[in-house]
Parts: structure tokens; sequence; C-alpha cells
């Protein structure tokens, strides 16, 4: 097996278990290994260090997998983990109300570059290193021997990949191709998804625990759901007995499908106001109808894709909050979130301070919310902290 040296002093990372090798910590390679090969990476005095997939096309030149040297990479060691992740998910798995959620998380679960979510029979799988890429047929034998699914699709066709090297993929690779639109599950709503069109891997199960969190205040309250996707936070709110929902989202697809799930539900659509809209755009336009709202949620796409753009991210944060905040009256609530790695929730705690300043609202945290258990945390991989949100009242 190809031998990979570090230059001096940078075994101290791997040593405190975090999975990336940057390719400037490289110092020698002994023999010529293919992208996405498993290398052993030794320190400047040649002590093993860990295992992990190579790729000098990446800025993360070894993604790292397994620090005990006695194992071996292979379908046995692929099987372990891919079953210690299934496993502790195992009362997800068993939930009644739930039938949808993250089986298998990149570097949290040792698999640095595999994503599985699961909607009821069916996996949506995201492979984004080279090193999972080139494992795919072992991996689908494993996931398929393990939760006899109808069908795995493939939703690689994430920008990620291209920082890889390699090309996007969408379609089936296992099985039955699921229907347009199937029928999932999630705190006892019923949700149409599509897997193959639908953002991200199809739905947006990081946000489950926080939607049943807010829904607890929503009872009697108007809610304004912004970038509401297929309904996460405006179906629950209705579950718990909000009287009014508007939600607005700039994608047809999120918006017709957020329509069908209303139906699905049997809300009363009278109710529900649905606007294909930006919004930025929407919330300037509710500022000068003088149009009120007692709950505004605001749960945007990831502005900060690197810590390079935080500062930019950072501002269209806070000006987003701003508009937020100016829809609400003393006693209103603001369920804001961001799911950029780069923005940590102390950070997103100051943006939203500058964001209730602008708006001239004093404020008050009520709570936090965070990702939820089946996207967990290693400690020595705090970047896999990415979702992160503040219930803020306006006093
Ligand atoms: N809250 C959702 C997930 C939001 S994902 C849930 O619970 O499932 C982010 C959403 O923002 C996507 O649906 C995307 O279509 C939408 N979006 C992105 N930019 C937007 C913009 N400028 N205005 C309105 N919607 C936008």
């Amino acid at each position: 097996m190809v031998e990979i040296k570090l230059k001096k002093g940078k075994e101290k990372a791997v040593l405190q278990r975090h999975p990336w090798v940057f390719s400037g910590a490289l110092d020698k390679i002994k023999g010529a290994p293919e992208n996405g090969d498993v290398v052993r990476v030794h320190s400047a005095n040649n002590d093993f260090l860990a295992y992990g997939y190579f790729n000098d096309q990446s800025r993360v030149a070894v993604r790292l997998l397994e620090w005990n040297e006695d194992y071996v990479i292979d379908e046995a060691w692929y099987e372990q983990k891919i079953n210690n992740a299934i496993q502790s998910r195992a009362h997800l798995l068993k939930s009644k109300y739930t039938n949808t959620c993250r089986l298998i998380f990149s570097e949290a679960d040792f698999l640095p570059g595999l994503i599985v979510d699961k909607y009821d029979d069916f996996l949506s799988i995201q492979i984004l290193s080279t090193g999972i890429e080139k494992a795919k047929t072992i991996i689908i034998d494993i996931l398929v021997k393990a939760l006899q699914p109808k069908g795995i699709f493939d939703r690689s066709d994430a920008t990620a990949r291209t920082h890889e090297g390699i090309t996007a993929e969408n379609g089936l690779l296992w099985g039955e191709a699921p229907a347009a639109f199937i029928e999932v599950r999630e705190n006892d709503i019923t949700y149409h998804i599509n897997i193959a069109e639908g953002q991200k891997s199809g739905f947006y199960c990081d946000q489950r625990d926080n939607r049943k969190l807010l829904a607890a205040y929503a009872d009697g309250k108007s809610v304004l759901d912004c970038f509401s996707y297929s309904g996460g936070f405006s179906l629950n709110a209705f579950k718990n007995g909000a009287t009014t929902v508007t939600s607005v989202d700039s994608s047809a697809l999120a918006i017709e499908t957020l329509k069908q799930n209303i139906e699905l539900n049997k809300f009363d659509s009278k109710n529900h106001t649905a606007i294909q809209s930006d919004v930025n755009k929407q919330l300037r336009i509710f500022k000068e109808e003088g149009k009120k709202f007692d709950i505004v949620v605001l749960d945007p796409p990831k502005y900060a894709p690197s810590r390079s753009a935080l500062d930019r991210a950072a501002r269209a944060y806070k000006d987003l909050n701003r508009l937020g905040l100016l829809l609400l009256e003393s006693g209103g609530l603001l369920a804001t979130f961001s799911c950029s790695g780069a923005v940590d929730i102390e950070t997103f705690k100051q943006i939203i301070a500058w964001a209730a300043l602008d708006a001239g609202k004093e404020v008050q945290v009520i709570r936090q919310f965070s990702q939820p258990e089946d996207h967990p945390v290693r400690l020595s991989f705090p970047e896999g902290e990415y979702l992160k949100g503040l219930l803020v009242r306006v006093l």
C-alpha cells in the first residue's frame, strides 16, 4: 500500500483524529497512488498514523478513515461502519411517526464523502469523494443486505464532487426507480418527495426536531415560513393549530410540492398562502404593505460555502433577519437558521444582534436550535456542525 509521509508537526491534527489532511501537509509519497486509493499516512518520524483516501485534485489530499493499523479497509470494514451507523439510528428507524432520516453522515460515521438518506423504502445517496466512488459497488451490496430497500437512487449531483475531480451523477443505482413523488412521514405529517429532482437528496430531514420545537409555539398564531421548500415548518405549524400560514420559496417545484402536501394532510388550503418569490423581495413588499405576523421562520440556503465568504454572508444574514424582524410586533417570534458551517453559533448570535439593532428591536433568545441526532457531530471534526438556529422573542 502507498505510504504518505507528513511534514514535521503535521501529525498533530491526525493524532487528534481530525479526518482531513490538507495537501500542504504532505512531504513524501512512496508509490504512485491513484485518486481514491486507500493509503497509509505516516508521521515525519515514520510512525503509522491512519488510513485514508488519497486525492491529488482536492485541497483535502487525504480523507482519513481508520486510525487502527491492524484493520484492513475491506468489505468487512465497510460493513461494520455501515452497520454501526444504521444501528446508532435504530430508535429513529423504529419510529411510528417518522420514516425518513439520514442513515450515514460522511465523516461523522467514518465514511468521508458518503451520505445516505432513507425515504421510507428508498435510499437516496450522495457520493462526494473518489474513495467512496471506488467502493460504490461494495457499499451498495452492504446497504441492500442491511436494509432491503426497494431502490437506491444516486443524487451525487452536488458541487462538492467537482472539487474531487469526479463528474456529477443522478440516476438509479439499484432496484426499482422511485415514482415522481413518493410519500414519506415525519413528525406524523405526510410529505410528497421527489427523490430525483428535489433539492439536496429530496428533503431536508435535518430540520425534523426544529420543526417540531417551533410548532409548539404556533397554536392560534399567524406564521410566515420563508424558504419553505416542501413545507416542513408550514405543515408542522398547521398541525399544531396555526390559524394562517404564508409560505415563500423561489422554486416552482418546491411550491408545487408544498401545495400537494397541504392537501395530503387535509389542512384547509383557505388558511394557506403560497408565494413563489424571492424572499428578500417579498419581505420588503410585506413591510411596505404594513403586514405583520406572530411567527417568522427564516431558513435560507447556505450563504457561506467557505470561511472566505463569511463577510459577505454575514451581511446577507443580517439584512434578511432585519427584514424578518420588521414584520414582528412585541411578543412575536423569529425562528432563524444558518446551515453554513463557516458561521458558528456565536457569530450567528452577533449577526442577529446587529439585525435587531438595525431593525430597532430589543430581542431575547428563548431557544437554540441545532442539527438532529442522525446528523451527529464528531468532536474531533467540528466542521461537521453546520446547522444552527435561534428562537428569538421581540420585546
Ligand atoms: N425550510 C425548508 C428548507 C429550506 S431549504 C424545510 O423545512 O424543508 C432552502 C430553500 O430556499 C429552498 O427551497 C430554495 O428553493 C429556497 N430559496 C433559495 N434562495 C431563495 C430566495 N432568494 N428566495 C426564496 N427562496 C429561496
